[in-house]
């Protein structure tokens, strides 16, 4: 990738030490050297451990990292008040650039339904309280998840919806909700033919990509434990289906994750 000169921004993936028990090292040296210059950590886990690993981090590597923090669907029932108050201290940290995981996952169900609408309608009001966007979840809870954005007033922080996998007709309510769309290697599957209809069909300014490290590694490396230098496949494979070159999606998608995120990477 060293003929590229616009890089990428990872703006979705999971550093934290349970999943890379030798440290992000290599790993963000193997990103550098593949063209990522920038990423979205996310720290979401059964405590709040990931957030505050993803703040170090980003405090560590503030030129090219910010972090994420928030309580994702399947964790819905640890949010306590306490939890409440201190992911509120570590979300108010100028280095956390979003509140998030946060949404609805009706395909595991790992915390109840009404549980996990009430905790995303929780972390919205956070996001707003402290005007910062969103990263949403989303999986099988489609309607579910645009009406909690609609009536949770979500439009007015905005955010993206991430690993997006669903429909057309869900990617227009998020896009008109103020939503950007970010794609993970699940649009390399050639079986994922509706997200291959929204990666064409999104407006350039609303198109993200990211890997979700440690999962889901795109095509031609499925299976193996994800990480953020493999975004560029994802990358050209969202290129190709807009028919664009990967410089001009680089250069577009990281500056969208500028805009969205209020800050600029450097490598
Ligand atoms: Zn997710
Ligand atoms: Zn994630």
């Amino acid at each position: 990738m060293s003929a590229m000169t616009a890089r990428l921004v990872d703006t979705h993936c999971h550093l934290d030490p349970g999943y890379f028990p030798g440290g992000p090292g290599e790993v963000l040296a193997r990103a550098e050297a593949a063209g990522v210059g920038g990423f979205v950590v996310i720290g979401v886990g059964r405590d709040l451990e990931p957030a505050r690993a993803a703040v170090a981090l980003a405090t560590k590597e503030p030129a090219r990292i910010g972090a994420a923090v928030g309580v994702h669907p399947h964790d819905a029932t640890t949010l306590t008040d306490a939890l409440l108050d201190e992911l509120t201290a570590l979300a108010k940290d100028p280095r956390v650039v979003a509140v998030g995981e946060i949404g609805l996952d009706y395909h595991y169900d790992h915390s109840p339904r009404d549980v996990q609408r009430d905790t995303f309608a929780r972390l919205i009001a956070l996001a707003r309280q402290l005007h910062k966007p969103i990263v949403v979840h989303t999986r099988e809870a489609k309607d579910d998840t645009l009406a909690l954005l609609a009536s949770e007033g979500a439009r007015d922080v905005g955010g993206i919806i991430h690993c997006f996998s669903e429909d057309l007709a869900f990617a227009k309510g998020a896009v008109e909700l103020g939503f950007d769309l970010s794609f993970s290697g699940i649009v390399t599957f050639k079986s994922a033919r509706s997200v291959h209809e929204v990666a064409g069909w999104a407006p350039i300014d609303r198109v993200l990509v990211e890997t979700d490290s440690p999962y889901l590694a795109p095509v031609p490396l499925r299976g193996k434990p994800c990480e953020p230098a493999y975004i560029v496949h994802t990358a050209k494979r969202v290129a190709e289906l807009r028919g664009m070159s990967l410089e001009a999606l680089a250069e577009a998608t990281t500056g969208n994750a500028e805009r969205r995120f209020r800050r600029v990477f450097h490598a």
